[in-house]
């Protein structure tokens, strides 16, 4: 094991930024290095094309004179790269068995990344988030709540919001103060890495638990190991809000206090659902145990998001927001696109985005959330994960499905085999242009087409979020016919 190595000054350092991707993780590590007077060399296998907009971001955000210092090493890796640095920074997307990681670690290269370095920086406590599921949006709610109720104590301290909901806080880190308080997402890639420094954050929040990414994994067991770092350094004095309707979550082991969040109340410490009462939730905290009308603060569909609210609230009261601060923070929740996104409304059709659907059970959420005939695009790249739950909510749910990317033929295959399947399968469709010109062909007024793909984009588009764009832009396409 290598460890990390953290250092007050990188003047003349040479730092290699592997992957510089297109979620602001490789973008805040250049900028972070660059401020640190480092000598940077950015590599990605992806040629310049396709890491445009991270490119052009560098070019906004550096001087001529800095960006002039960064050399680029774009459409593939030089081996002696690995070689020569003196640190590495490696996005946490790529695996650490890969044969240029090899290299470097022959070398006695250390290996880092942007969440391990941010975390070796940082000064103030962290609520962090994690799970297969829901993770932005809770990660964005507990930032809502908390933010009002730092602006409400007036006293000046700020509450930041990043990680891997596609915000880099490390080039920011000198401005976070101790007493200020850091709301974080992490992916189990990030937490794989921050393992290594036996760190858990103050207050942890698990979503759910589903098996997912495992072409990175390779096993369920360490997927759910990875995530367990949230907990596996937790002291008593800090808190784990804990998913109590997720029998796999609520037994993770942790030393930090325990609080759940459930759907119906298991008179555990904690918030919980109340079966018939579609006002008032139930608060069981340390303070006081109350019934609040917290669903009729939160402007959010689907029990899934009562739940990541649920989380949210748990969390931030945790740490000292008041009832009012939640109210403001939920009232005034601005809802993140791509997640189950109404876009507009065409001839009698709503058209809904729910392009961040990248696991089955999101997409399963999303056609559990209307009452409306659905035609829904799905498939995508296949991470090798079970699609037989997802293809049963299909047959049972949709009117009709454009079946797209590498999964299309699974799930055409579990989709017929579903024994009250009445939904209509497209054939093989050529490009997103035609499978969303096919589903509006099978929808009539009144109908929702909804793209929730439950699995990853792959070669159509760049990611999620060009995906969702795409089908908005498509929409607006129709808006204007
Ligand atoms: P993540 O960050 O884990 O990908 P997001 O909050 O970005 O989660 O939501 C991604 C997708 O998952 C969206 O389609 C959303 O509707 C769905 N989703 C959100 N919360 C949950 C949940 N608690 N359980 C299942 N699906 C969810």
């Amino acid at each position: 094991m290598i460890p990390d190595h953290p250092q007050r000054d990188y003047r003349g350092v040479r730092v290699l930024v592997m992957g510089l991707g297109s979620f602001g993780g490789g973008l805040g590590a250049v900028k972070f290095f660059v401020g640190r007077g480092a000598i940077v060399t950015v590599t990605d296998t992806r040629p310049a094309e396709k890491l445009a907009e991270s490119l052009a971001e560098l070019r906004g955000s550096l001087s001529e004179r800095d960006l002039a210092a960064v050399e680029f090493k774009l459409g593939g890796h030089d081996d002696e790269d690995f070689r020569r640095a003196e640190l590495i920074v490696v996005n946490p997307g790529i695996r650490r068995d890969h044969a240029c990681l090899q290299i470097a670690r022959a070398a006695g290269v250390p290996l880092t990344s942007e969440m391990n370095l941010f975390w070796q920086w940082n000064r103030a406590p962290v609520v962090a988030v994690t799970g297969s599921n829901g993770k932005s949006t809770t990660t964005a709610l507990t930032h809502s709540i908390l933010s009002h109720h730092v602006q409400r104590e007036g006293s000046g301290r700020r509450c930041w919001l990043g990680g891997n909901i596609g915000i880099s806080l490390l080039p920011l880190v000198d401005e976070i103060a101790p007493n200020d308080v850091v709301v974080l997402e992490l992916s189990s890639f990030q937490l794989a890495d921050l393992d290594r420094l036996h760190v858990s954050p103050a207050v942890s929040i698990v979503t759910n638990f589903s098996p997912n990414h495992l072409d990175w994994h390779d096993e369920v067991a360490h997927y759910r190991w990875s995530k367990q770092t949230l907990l596996r350094w937790q002291e008593p004095s800090d808190a784990a809000v804990l998913n109590a309707d997720d029998a796999d979550v609520a037994s993770w082991p942790t030393c930090g206090e325990r609080l759940a969040f459930g759907l119906s109340d298991r008179g555990e410490p904690g918030l919980f659902a109340i079966t018939g009462d579609d006002e008032q939730v139930c608060v069981r905290l340390k303070q006081f145990e109350e019934r609040v009308p917290l669903r009729r603060w939160l402007k959010l569909p689907g029990r899934h998001n009562l739940a990541n609210a649920l989380a949210a609230t748990c969390a931030a009261m945790t740490l000292g927001a008041d009832l009012d601060a939640v109210r403001l923070g939920l009232e005034n929740y601005q809802p993140l696109p791509h997640r189950l996104q109404f876009v507009g409304e065409v001839a009698g059709r709503k058209f809904f985005n729910d392009s961040l659907a990248t696991t089955p059970e999101s997409a399963e959420v999303a056609l559990e959330a209307f009452t409306s005939p659905i035609v829904l695009l799905a498939g995508g790249y296949d991470k090798q994960v079970d699609l037989s739950q997802m293809a049963s909510a299909i047959a049972r749910r949709g009117k009709a499905v454009a079946l797209m990317g590498q999964t299309a033929a699974r799930l055409r295959e579990l989709i017929t085999q579903s024994p009250d399947n009445r939904c209509l399968l497209s054939g093989e469709l050529t490009s997103f242009q035609a499978a969303c010109e096919w589903a509006v062909a099978q929808s009539a007024p009144g109908d929702v087409v909804l793209l929730s793909p439950g699995c990853a984009s792959y070669d159509w588009f760049r990611n999620f979020a060009d995906r969702g764009q795409q089908f908005t832009e498509f929409v607006r396409s129709l808006e204007t016919a």
